[in-house]
């Protein structure tokens, strides 16, 4: 249950825990795809760093995920200024080159691709195609969707796939990092370890997946977590990648050699099961469960206008970046961070599009505050140790939920995914 394709490829702990107090230029705080490309970056740099993960490397979202490399981030375009558009283009572009030019360095499977998003809206995929002719040569419209002959799609030409676990692998030989060290108070200029220990630092970069600092720019109101689920078969053959904007049963798929890698269902923590996935998959490819080889689900951070948060985390701490809300769209995003707090930490140079102040006033910030305003009202028990919540009981898989920020708790309580970090009493 809930295990990923690329989980045999984490190796277990291959770095020490830190044991005693130590100063650093920058603090990385998380060992996943963010924080391990930001540490190799700023060693390419000759910046001194420090890197502590928790747990192992790559074993957060960063192990669940379907690792397309695209710059096509569904239908986001068209929700965009001319002028965000463009950048928001251009910097996961550059991310996108940075992985090839990685790619002949290292081996990590990656793989030249065309990704097409698709849906039974017609209207919605050509909307998309003329936001984007104006910007990017490389695009065409696709009729030619397999398992779903009746949709539209709009493809990008040389996108990618690759496994994210043997990139991990191989970019962090060399890196200066802690594993088994977690960070449980932050102040400005230091953090204190779960062991008392103690980080003294210039400057800090929070890449955990939802971040354990910041409350000035209230992101636990801006940022909530999705979570998805995803099926591996085999005997059946895409080329590219391809990603359905349809609510009711739209799917994701990509191949992994000759395994097919089916993802979909997304939904709001809280709400359903890996066994409903499954159904789905075997309905729609005429097969038995026996012969769904792994099957996992794993969550993202949602932002609420569709770009990431990263940048600094307030007025108060300049010094501390943060970098999260990725909308399952974590990869260019991650190598794009990895500049962007290059350039805060070089060139004071602040990147506008993604900065955590921006103003987001929409319908998801009114939903997030209407989900937030029950789940604190209602009686339930139990309760969520990172604000409060009420928390759901998934029966299936025998977890409790938080649906406002995406916490979940083991049936014994157990903390299995953050922000809370306390386990609950059950
Ligand atoms: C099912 C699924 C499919 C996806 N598919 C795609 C895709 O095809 N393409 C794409 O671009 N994106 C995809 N994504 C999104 C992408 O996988 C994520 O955005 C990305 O992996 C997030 O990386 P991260 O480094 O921010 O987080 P993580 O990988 O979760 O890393 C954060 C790390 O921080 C550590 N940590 C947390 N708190 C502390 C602490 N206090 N002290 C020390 N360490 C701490 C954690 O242990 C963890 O290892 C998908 C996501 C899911 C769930």
């Amino acid at each position: 249950m809930n295990k990923s394709i690329w989980d045999e490829y984490l190796k277990g702990q291959k770095f020490n825990k830190l044991e005693n107090d130590i100063e650093t230029d920058v603090l990385i705080i998380g060992g996943g795809i963010v924080g391990v490309l930001t540490a190799h970056l700023l060693k390419d740099y000759n910046i001194n760093y420090c890197l502590v993960e928790k747990d192992t490397i790559g074993s957060g979202t960063t192990s669940k995920t379907t690792a397309f490399l695209t710059t096509q981030h569904e239908t986001l375009y068209q929700t965009l200024t001319e002028k965000q558009r463009q950048a928001y283009l251009y910097i996961n572009s550059k991310a996108l080159h940075r992985y090839q030019q990685l790619s002949k360095i290292y081996n990590f499977d990656y793989e030249e691709v065309d990704s097409c998003l698709y849906s039974k809206d017609h209207n919605l995929i050509k909307k998309e195609y003329e936001v984007l002719k104006e910007i990017y040569n490389d695009i065409y419209i696709n009729n030619n969707i397999p398992f779903d002959k009746d949709k539209v799609g709009i493809s990008f030409k040389k996108q990618a796939v690759i496994n994210p676990i043997k990139l991990i692998n191989e970019l962090s030989k060399n890196l200066n990092i802690y594993e088994y060290t977690e960070v449980v108070k932050i102040k400005k200029h230091y953090a204190v370890l779960k062991n008392g220990k103690i980080i003294k630092f210039k400057y800090l970069v929070t890449a955990t997946h939802y971040p354990i600092n910041n409350k000035l720019n209230f992101l636990f109101m801006k940022l909530t977590q999705k979570k998805s689920y995803v099926c591996v078969i085999k005997n059946e053959f895409v080329k590219g990648t391809y990603c359905s904007l349809d609510k009711d049963g739209g799917l994701y798929y990509r191949m992994y050699k000759d395994y097919l890698i089916i993802g979909g269902n997304d939904t709001d923590v809280g709400c359903r099961c890996i066994s409903k996935f499954e159904e789905l998959v075997c309905r729609k490819f005429n097969i038995k469960k026996e012969d769904i080889l792994y099957s996992w689900h794993g969550q993202d951070t949602i932002s609420l206008d569709g770009i990431p948060y990263i940048g600094c985390s307030d007025i108060f701490h300049k010094n501390h970046i943060i970098v999260t809300g990725f909308n399952l769209w974590g990869f260019t995003w991650a190598m794009a961070s990895s500049e962007i707090v290059l350039k805060i930490i070089k060139d004071k140079k602040y990147f506008k599009l993604t900065r955590l102040n921006r103003c987001s006033i929409n319908k998801n910030l009114f939903k997030n505050i209407w989900t937030s305003i029950i789940n604190l009202l209602t009686f339930r028990r139990p309760r969520c140790t990172h604000l409060g919540c009420a928390l759901i009981y998934n029966k299936e898989e025998e977890t409790y939920e938080c649906s406002c920020h995406g916490s979940i708790y083991n049936k014994e309580g157990k903390v299995i995914n953050g922000p809370a970090r306390k386990d609950i009493n059950v």
